[in-house]
């Protein structure tokens, strides 16, 4: 006879949205099994793994800043605790001023409310002689840093799997049954399961139909001899420690391979940021699960709730991942709701059907 496991929860992938979703879970003592068949170009192992609170070309707060970041702060000290490993690196953020306007713009800015929290000083005149070219001087943010994405979720891997809750392969659809409003894959029953597969959601049965927009970017990996206690933006963003240097934007390119002319762009931009000596060791690319709104997709399957998705992370997995997976995991548990802005809901009117196992 067969012998079933029944769970709580299945989750599907272990990026940055499978990992902080089985975090939240767990500290819920629920049930879960995680599945994830490793693969070195999704997006969060190929992340540069930046958070940083006034991004864009005009350098405006990001969206919920003010909920989101003292969240992951927490919550990635706690999952530090947790796994007894080193990930996480707050750290000052470094953008040289390229004009004097840009310099005076910002000493205005600064005293403007609600930004006083992110702004640590405003330079007017050169710092870090040698390492950064910022004849202008430069703004200097609080309330950044980098996770390392690739460590981070490694080491979830690892607690999850001492735990016996870690399947290593690939989901097949083939496998599933949603029968009776439950969850049947291979030997485990589920209350409900979650897809939290980034990019390859386009390739599944239930969630294909969403707007996941594919987003290809490259990254180049320096080795040099100096030291640095600030992440470097402008143009590109130098992540020291790593010495990350990213990324490209690509999106009419889904070629699963580096490319001279990211590399070309990246060194450029790099060349005119710092002015230190490196050497490039290596070149990675990887696809972004971007969407049209640029808000991530949290919620059921319109017509099997008890298939649910967690994606669309886009290009800033590591600062919504963990605010967003605590409210799936609260929804979920019927404590709270969904956010208009990133409910599933929004697009509802897409065509769902065919493929559904039963
Ligand atoms: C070049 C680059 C630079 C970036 N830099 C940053 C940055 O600095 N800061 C930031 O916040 N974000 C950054 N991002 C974005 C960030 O990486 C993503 O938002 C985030 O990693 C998405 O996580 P995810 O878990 O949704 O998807 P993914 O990382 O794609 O993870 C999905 C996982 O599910 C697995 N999976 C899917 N289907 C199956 C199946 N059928 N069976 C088994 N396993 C399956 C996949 O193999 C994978 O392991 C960057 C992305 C790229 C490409």
């Amino acid at each position: 006879m067969n012998s079933q496991t029944s769970v709580d929860y299945i989750i599907v992938g272990q990026g940055l949205a499978g990992s902080c979703l089985a975090l939240q879970l767990l500290q819920e003592n629920k049930r879960i099994v995680a599945i994830d068949e490793f693969d070195e170009h999704a997006a969060t192992q190929v992340a540069a793994g930046l958070f940083n609170p006034i991004t864009g070309r005009v350098m405006t707060k990001t969206w919920k800043a003010d909920v989101l970041f003292p969240y992951l702060h927490d919550f990635y000290r706690d999952a530090e605790t947790l796994t007894g490993e080193r990930f996480f690196h707050p750290m000052p953020l470094y953008r040289p001023f390229l004009s004097i306007e840009e310099q005076n713009e910002w000493m205005g800015k600064s005293a403007h409310a609600g930004l006083e929290k992110y702004i640590d000083a405003v330079h007017t005149h050169e710092v870090n002689p040698g390492m950064v070219r910022n004849p202008y001087g430069g703004l200097t943010l609080k309330n950044a840093g980098w996770l390392d994405t690739m460590k981070f979720t490694k080491a979830v891997r690892n607690y999850l799997s001492q735990n016996g809750i870690f399947l290593d392969g690939k989901f097949d659809d083939e496998n599933l049954k949603l029968i009776n409003g439950e969850v049947h894959y291979l030997n485990y029953r589920a209350r409900k399961i979650i897809f939290c597969q980034g990019v390859k959601a386009l390739k599944s049965k239930l969630f294909s139909w969403l707007p996941i927009k594919p987003l290809k970017g490259e990254t180049l990996t320096l080795q040099t001899e100096v030291n640095a206690e600030a992440i470097f933006n402008r143009g590109v963003f130098v992540v020291p420690g790593i010495w990350k240097v990213g990324a490209t934007y690509q999106p009419n390119d889904l070629e699963p391979a580096i490319t001279t002319a990211a590399r070309e762009e990246l060194q450029g931009k790099l060349d005119e940021l710092i002015s230190f000596p490196y050497r490039i060791i290596t070149q990675d690319w990887g696809i972004r699960p971007t969407t049209p709104d640029r808000r991530p997709i949290l919620g059921p399957h319109p017509e099997w709730p008890q298939a649910i998705v967690f994606n669309g992370l886009g290009t800033k997995g590591v600062s919504l991942a963990p605010y967003f997976s605590a409210v799936l995991a609260a929804w979920i548990e019927n404590r709270g709701p969904i956010n208009k802005e990133v409910d599933i809901e929004r697009y509802k009117h897409y065509n769902y059907g065919g493929n559904i196992p039963r």
